[in-house]
């Protein structure tokens, strides 16, 4: 939704990794359990991704989607922006509650091809799973499971909540409650951008 309304090019390791799964690569064969098992992939592999990607699509105007998940990616991630002379304008923490986590991922559906997510519950989709973006193929995730979200949540705790203290201090972090439906949030999102993009 950002890159469809603001045209800033959005990109997620969990994306990447996928379809590097999807299509048998080395990276995506060496890392496929560990997305199936919800454990998080090293630190060195996350920060190579992000550093190619920011090599390819330069450092005006991105949105990471699901990185940083530790604190050695955040602290990378501030020294490869520091290269480019490039400042972190925002970070977005998006709260949900564990009902609301698990609600999403059992009637999570998927694009293959352009991310694109719906739920099963969207009985538009439900009956005709392919994306009315580009034409994939919606599909589940195989960790969108509810034993494999305990592992997920644990290292979310363990590894990636700590980062909301290290953004707070340096006044970049935003809260939004993501409990809502998808426009609510949307707007909430928006207008965040559109603070930072007017100054
Ligand atoms: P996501 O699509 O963001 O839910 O990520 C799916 C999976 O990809 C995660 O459960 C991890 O196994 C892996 N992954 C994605 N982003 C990261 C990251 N920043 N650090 C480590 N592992 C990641």
């Amino acid at each position: 939704m950002i890159t469809r309304h603001f045209g800033i090019p959005v990109t997620s390791p969990g994306a990447i990794l996928r379809r590097e799964r999807d299509l048998g690569t080395p990276l995506g064969q060496e890392t496929a359990e560990v997305l199936r098992s919800g454990g998080l992939v090293s630190d060195k592999i996350i920060i190579e991704l992000v550093e190619d990607w920011l090599r390819l699509h330069g450092g005006h105007g991105f949105v990471f989607d699901g990185f940083p998940r530790t604190l050695p990616q955040a602290e990378s991630l501030m020294s490869m922006l520091t290269k480019l002379r490039t400042a972190l304008d925002l970070v977005i923490w998006l709260e949900v509650s564990e009902q609301t986590v698990r609600d999403r991922i059992t009637g999570r559906l998927q694009c293959g091809e352009c991310g694109f997510t719906t739920s099963s519950a969207s009985a538009q989709f439900a009956n005709r799973p392919v994306c009315p973006y580009c034409d994939g193929r919606l599909e589940r995730r195989n960790d969108d499971d509810l034993g494999v979200l305990q592992t997920r949540l644990q290292e979310f705790h363990t590894k990636t909540e700590p980062l909301g203290a290290f953004y707070k201090k340096i006044s970049i972090l935003r809260r939004i409650d993501g409990n809502r439906d998808r426009d609510a949030v949307f707007a909430d999102i928006s207008k965040l951008i559109e603070d930072k993009t007017s100054k």
